[in-house]
Formats: C-alpha cells, sequence, structure tokens
C-alpha cells in the first residue's frame, strides 16, 4: 500500500480508442484519503465493477494485452487482481492461477516476501501452479512501487514459467514501480 496523488496524465500502451475509453474508467474510480493508514490515498475500484460498461472496457483492454503476448495462463494477484484476471482469463482462453496472501493457498507453495512501505508481505503460489512452457501474464488493479508485481513474476519463475509481462488497470507513475520491473513488458490502462 502506497500513499498516492490525484494528479493524472494520458494514458500509455494502448491504441487511440482504447486510450479514449480508459480515459473515461477515471469517473468510476474514487479516492479514498487516508485509507487503509494515514498519508494513503486508496484507489477504490468498486464503482468501476459495478458499472457494466466500464467492467467491460477493463476487460476488453486487458484481454487485448494477454492476447497479444500469446498468454496460456493469466495470473491474479490477491485480491482485486482475481476480479480482473478471471474474465480475462476466460476471455482469451487462457488458465487463470491465483497468486495469494500467506496461508490461504491449501496445497504446497513457494513464497516470496517483498517490501512494503511499511513492514513485509509475502505472496504465495501452488508449486504445480505452472510450469516450464506456461506463458504468464500477470494481472493486477494497481502499479504503485512494483513490489507486488515484482515478487508475483519471482515466484511464477521459481516455477519454471515464462512471464511475459504485467497488464494493470492503473500505474502510480509518480511511485516509479515500472523502473522495478525492467524485465516485464507492462500495460497500464490509466497512468496516475
Ligand atoms: P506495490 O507493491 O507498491 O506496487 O502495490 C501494488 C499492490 O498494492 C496492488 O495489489 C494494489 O492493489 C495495492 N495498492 C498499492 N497502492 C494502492 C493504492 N493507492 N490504492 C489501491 N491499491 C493499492
Amino acid at each position: 500500500m502506497t500513499s498516492t496523488e490525484t494528479t493524472s496524465s494520458a494514458p500509455a500502451g494502448t491504441g487511440p480508442a482504447l486510450a479514449a475509453a480508459a480515459e473515461a474508467l477515471r469517473t468510476h474510480i474514487r479516492d479514498i484519503p487516508d485509507f487503509p493508514q494515514p498519508g494513503v490515498v486508496f484507489k477504490d475500484i468498486t464503482p468501476l465493477l459495478a458499472t457494466p460498461p466500464a467492467f467491460a472496457v477493463v476487460v476488453d483492454a486487458l484481454a487485448g494485452a494477454a492476447a497479444d503476448a500469446g498468454a496460456t495462463v493469466v495470473a491474479g494477484i490477491e485480491a482485486r487482481g482475481f476480479l480482473l484476471a478471471a474474465p480475462v482469463a476466460h476471455r482469451v482462453g487462457a488458465g487463470i492461477v491465483p497468486i495469494r496472501k500467506q496461508g490461504k493457498l491449501p496445497g504446497r507453495t513457494v513464497a516470496e516476501s517483498y517490501a512494503l512501505e511499511y513492514g513485509t508481505a509475502t505472496l504465495e503460489i501452488h508449486d504445480d501452479a505452472v510450469g516450464p512452457g506456461d506463458r504468464v501474464l500477470i494481472v493486477d488493479d494497481v502499479l504503485a512501487t512494483g513490489g507486488t508485481a515484482a515478487a508475483a513474476a519471482n515466484l511464477l519463475r521459481h516455477c519454471g514459467a515464462d512471464v511475459l509481462g504485467l497488464a494493470v488497470l492503473m500505474e502510480l507513475t509518480f511511485l516509479g514501480g515500472r523502473s522495478r520491473l525492467s524485465s516485464l513488458d507492462i500495460t497500464a490502462l490509466l497512468e496516475i
């Protein structure tokens, strides 16, 4: 979780028509100041999820990224990433793999801990969820400092998968997360 600002710029990594549609998504994303802790502006996507045309734009765009990359697996990061990854995987005929917070997966897992702004977090994946030959796109709602996506990529690679890239609804560009993910092709529908 990361402190954010509310300034914005044009979206990148999309075609002109999609960029215009993505711009319209901003009206469905709500800033919640000081959540979950003072100083953090939480980007709440629940209004967008509850608006079918807006959600359709998101799924279409992320599915386009998955199709372009030739993904055979879409990995969703708990929890909002699941809401986006599932329809994207279904749309492109890919499998979906959950990357979860510690202690949630029932089978044998591999884990990766990483630094948050305050403290640390741990993500896990079933150790047989992906393997050599799998071409994986990671999907999440927000790219902030990049620690979460980097940990997810490490877990997938540890299992032998080919990690193609990261597709997110929005990127908080002022936090510089992209620079930590130089090995990944990044699609962000909105830049904040
Ligand atoms: P990071 O590891 O810093 O890139 O943080 C990305 C993860 O934390 C994503 O799974 C997001 O859901 C969540 N996150 C970070 N900052 C925010 C924010 N300002 N609003 C909503 N979610 C956030």
